[in-house]
């Protein structure tokens, strides 16, 4: 689960990492307040979307005065901010966050993220603050240091420190970089986040270490443990589909191809989206609809694929383990039947009563071709979509 950059600073806060003040705002009045109840000469408003790139897509800017703050929030609000992670459409803005200005002496880069190798999360610092890490991994990948930790153990002290100088802090500065960085490393394992990334952090002219930019995502696992954070889920900023999906316990991420995929289990799912990527196919989506597919997960799952106009073919393919192939074939036909199926569908089954369930589908004079495995499948989706 992701959350704003302004739920980000104040759940840190409340871990002591060192963040600015500011103020959530809705509206171009609230705005003009907070610039007068921060009082500082600067202000920043800062677009709150689930995207990173707001600087240069104008979704950050410095204002000198509340009128400024007031114009500019008019200007921010409501507008589709479009930036690299947003794709050409962008995200609407309906939430800024103004926070004091920082006077900027160096902007670093501090993250962290689960090293899946070493399985353990890693703490990332590097000298280049505001640019993309992936980048900085891809061009000069010594440039960024890191330290795996365990959960329980933490951050230790003197990582930190190798991290802190290691990107250039020196003295009392090192001191409060590596301070940052351990008070991070305890708010990341006690909130079970997935990632925390600091982009920029932030040494000032006055001598603080601070972070400009907050993100942090939640492993949804572990959101079970924390009832309190739900609350800061904001269903504007995800995919429709993907709410609607997890309604019924559907496991789906909407991509850019054109053949919607519906399979059971996570596996198959992604063995059938490589099978259709080797057939030239791109596949629209990644679809588990579980274990235990109903006629009406089924039916959901339809109607998801089916609301992505860039769907032009649906490969269905289900594994018949704990469900029966025969029960499956109902529940695929019944849910053609009520949705409007507007493109070519191609069904493989397999597994229990395998031969019971391609009866069904032969005989329900329903426009759908049946496949006999998983690459006959993925030919034949490709094929029609092509055609
Ligand atoms: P994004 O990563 O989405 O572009 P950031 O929060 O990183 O947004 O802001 C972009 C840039 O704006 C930062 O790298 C920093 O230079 C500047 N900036 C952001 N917040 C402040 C602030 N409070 N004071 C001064 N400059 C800021
Ligand atoms: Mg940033």
């Amino acid at each position: 689960m992701k959350i704003h950059e302004f739920q980000a600073k104040e759940l840190l806060r409340k871990f002591g990492v060192s963040v600015p003040r500011g103020r959530e705002c809705t509206t171009a009045a609230e705005a003009e307040q907070a610039h007068k109840d921060l009082g500082t000469a600067v202000t920043v408003v800062k677009a709150q979307i689930h995207a990173g790139g707001r600087g240069k897509g104008g979704g950050v800017k410095l204002v000198r005065s509340a009128e400024e703050a007031r114009e500019v929030a008019e200007g921010m609000l409501g507008m589709q901010l479009v930036t690299h992670q947003t794709g050409p459409a962008g995200q609407k803005v309906r939430r800024l966050w103004v926070e004091e200005g920082s006077d900027i002496d160096r902007e670093f880069y501090v993250g962290i993220a689960i090293d899946r190798e070493q399985q353990l999360p890693v703490m990332m610092a590097s000298k280049e603050g505001g640019m993309e890490i992936e980048e900085v991994a891809a061009t000069h990948p010594e440039k960024i240091l890191k330290a795996a930790f365990t959960p329980a153990e933490g951050l230790a002290a003197a990582e930190a420190k190798r991290l802190a100088e290691g990107i250039g802090l020196e003295g009392a500065l090192a001191t409060k970089g590596a301070e940052f960085m351990v008070t991070l490393a305890k708010a990341f394992v006690e909130l079970d986040c997935s990632l925390a990334e600091i982009n920029p952090l932030v040494s000032t002219k006055g001598g603080d270490v601070l972070a400009l930019d907050a993100k942090i995502n939640f492993d949804s696992n572990g959101l079970f443990r924390h009832p309190e954070l739900s609350e800061l889920r904001d269903l504007h900023e995800e995919d429709a589909k993907e709410i609607e999906a997890s309604k019924f316990d559907l496991s789906y991420i909407a991509l850019d191809g054109n053949i919607g995929c519906m399979v059971n289990g996570a596996g198959l799912a992604m063995a059938t989206m490589d099978v259709i990527k080797l057939h030239g196919g791109e596949p629209a989506n990644f679809l588990d609809v579980g274990g235990g597919a109903t006629k009406d997960n089924v039916k959901a799952a339809f109607k998801i694929l089916l609301s992505d106009e860039n769907v032009k073919g649906v490969l269905v393919n289900i594994f018949g383990g704990i469900m029966r192939c025969d029960v499956i074939a109902d529940g695929i036909c019944a849910a053609v039947k009520e949705v409007d199926l507007r493109v070519p569908l191609v069904v493989r089954l397999e597994g229990t009563n395998v031969e019971q369930g391609r009866r069904i589908l032969d005989e329900s004079g329903l426009p759908l071709t049946s496949a006999s495995d998983l690459d006959d499948a993925a030919e034949k989706v490709c094929a029609k979509v092509r055609s």
